[in-house]
C-alpha cells in the first residue's frame, strides 16, 4: 500500500493544502517505473519512480481529514530524524570497530597500523566525534520526551546536520584504514558510506536545516524590542 501525498485544495492556508491518500499497489493506472539506485547500490529502502495515471481510490482511503496531510507529515518527522541520526551514530560504531580491528591486525612495514601515530590519532577523532554525536541526539530525545518535537525544533534540525557528518568522518576514516579494502565490497564500509551520506540530503539537505537553526537562534534578536 503506498501513502501519496498531494494537494487537495491548492486555496487554503498554507498548511491546509496537502492530503495523504492509501493507494493499493495493484490499483489501474499505478507504474513502477524503475528502481534508483543509490551511488549503484540497489536501493535498501523501496526508492522508486511511480507513475500515476488516471489513479481513483475511495473516499474513505482518506488518512485523517483532507487537509491534515502536512500536519501528519511534520508529526512524523521529528521523530523520524531522530531514528536517522541513531542509525548514523550506529554505523559509525561499526565503522570505528572495522577501524580498531583492521588497525591492530594488519601489519605494515614492520608494525601494526595500530602503532602509528597518525592511525591513533583517526582513531581518537572517530570515538570524540562520536560521543560528541551521541549526547546531542540523548539530549534532543530527552527534550522531545519533554515538550514534544515541537519543543526541540532546533536541536532536531542540529543533530539532523551534526550526526550524519559525524558518522562519515568515521567511515571515510575506517576506508582509508583499511587501504583498498575499503573501498572494496570484502567490507560493508563503501555501502555505509553510501548509505549514510544520502542522510544529508534525505529529510532535507544539510543546508534547509542549518538555516531553520539560525532561524532559530536570530528569533530572540528580531522580536519587537523593549
Ligand atoms: C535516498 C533518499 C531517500 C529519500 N526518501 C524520501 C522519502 O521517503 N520521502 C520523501 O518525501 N522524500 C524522500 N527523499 C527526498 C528528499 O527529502 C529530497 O531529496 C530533499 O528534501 C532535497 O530535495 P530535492 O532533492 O528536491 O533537492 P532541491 O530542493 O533541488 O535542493 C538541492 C540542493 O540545493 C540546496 N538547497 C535547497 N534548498 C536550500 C535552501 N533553502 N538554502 C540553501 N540551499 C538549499 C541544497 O544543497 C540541496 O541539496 C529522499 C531522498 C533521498 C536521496
Amino acid at each position: 500500500v503506498l501513502i501519496v501525498m498531494g494537494k487537495t485544495d491548492t486555496g487554503a492556508s498554507t498548511h491546509r493544502q496537502q492530503s495523504m491518500l492509501l493507494v493499493p499497489m495493484d490499483t489501474p493506472g499505478v507504474e513502477l517505473v524503475r528502481t534508483l539506485p543509490v551511488f549503484g547500490y540497489e536501493p535498501q529502502h523501496g526508492h522508486c519512480e511511480v507513475r500515476f495515471s488516471g489513479v481513483r481510490v475511495p473516499a474513505a482511503n482518506l488518512l485523517g481529514g483532507e487537509g491534515d496531510g502536512f500536519l501528519m507529515a511534520q508529526a512524523r518527522l521529528g521523530p523520524g530524524r531522530i531514528h536517522h541520526c541513531m542509525r548514523a551514530i550506529g554505523a559509525g560504531e561499526r565503522a570505528l570497530q572495522l577501524l580498531c580491528q583492521r588497525a591492530v591486525s594488519r601489519v605494515a612495514f614492520g608494525r601494526p597500523l595500530a602503532d602509528q601515530g597518525v592511525v591513533q590519532q583517526q582513531i581518537a577523532e572517530s570515538r570524540m566525534d562520536l560521543d560528541q554525536a551521541r549526547l546531542m541526539v540523548l539530549r534532543t530525545a530527552w527534550l522531545i520526551d519533554r515538550h514534544g518535537a515541537s519543543g526541540a525544533r532546533s536541536e532536531i534540525a542540529a543533530i539532523k546536520v551534526i550526526a550524519p557528518r559525524a558518522a562519515l568522518r568515521v567511515l571515510d576514516r575506517a576506508i582509508q584504514v583499511h587501504g583498498g579494502a575499503g573501498v572494496s565490497a570484502d567490507v560493508p564500509l563503501a555501502q555505509m558510506w553510501a548509505g549514510v551520506r544520502t542522510l544529508r540530503i534525505a529529510d532535507g539537505p544539510d543546508e534547509v536545516h542549518v538555516q531553520s537553526v539560525a532561524r532559530q537562534e536570530l528569533k530572540a534578536y528580531r522580536s519587537p524590542r523593549t
